[in-house]
């Protein structure tokens, strides 16, 4: 008889071989075309594993759904999701999530908020067996006063009151191995706080 297909090394790949980096887009066409190059030049720089391009588009009423579709004719790692009307940020990655293959899922904003670049460091995380890789601000360059002490103030007092560890200042940037994504799909509730 074969030995079993699973093993403990099967459940904890060694090696990354298949990344998707989900976007969710809203009216994003202005940095569209920036994002795509950074994320190109991502993939080009990991010659030996697969990459995914994923945008869900979230109901945008610009350019972003043209944009999207001509990058999907001329790359095949580009896929796109285009939702009905506009659902918001959370729905449109549970969309994304429920779509997206590989066995490391990035999540980014789409507005190079989230430097694609540091998901170079969460495939090397990926690589050593953790599930769940978050990415910290230092800084939130480009925002409001206003922004900046309010979101302050909210990671600081959902520490507080949170029941389980919370990160501070930790957004929905992170990378999630498959086995993340399935239990997390396992959740669905409309009403969405994924990085709680
Ligand atoms: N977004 C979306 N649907 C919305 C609003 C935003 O898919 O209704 C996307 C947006 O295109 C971006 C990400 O979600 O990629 C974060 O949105 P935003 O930059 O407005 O949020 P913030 O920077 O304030 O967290
Ligand atoms: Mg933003």
């Amino acid at each position: 008889m074969n030995p079993p297909a699973t093993t403990a090394a099967a459940a904890h790949p060694a090696q990354v071989r298949e990344v998707t980096l989900l976007a969710p887009c809203y009216n994003e066409e202005a940095v569209l075309p920036a994002y795509y190059e950074r994320v190109r030049a991502l993939a080009d720089a990991h010659p030996g594993r697969a990459f995914h391009f994923l945008f869900v588009n979230d109901g945008s009423t610009d350019g972003t759904a043209k944009i999207l579709d001509d990058l999907a004719a001329h790359d095949p790692r580009v896929q796109v999701l285009h939702l009905a009307a506009n659902r918001g940020h959370q729905i449109a990655l549970t969309a994304g999530l429920d779509a997206a293959g590989g066995d490391l899922i990035a999540i980014l904003d789409a507005d190079l908020q989230d430097p694609p670049e540091v998901v170079a460091e969460m495939i090397k995380k990926a690589d050593e067996g953790y599930d769940v890789i978050h990415a910290q601000r230092r800084q939130r360059p480009g925002e409001t006063w206003f922004k900046l002490a309010s979101a302050a103030l909210f990671y600081r007092l959902m520490k507080y009151l949170a029941t389980r560890a919370w990160l501070a200042d930790v957004g929905d940037f992170r990378a999630l191995s498959r086995r993340a994504v399935d239990a997390l799909r396992r959740y669905r509730e409309p009403h969405r706080f994924l990085r709680g």
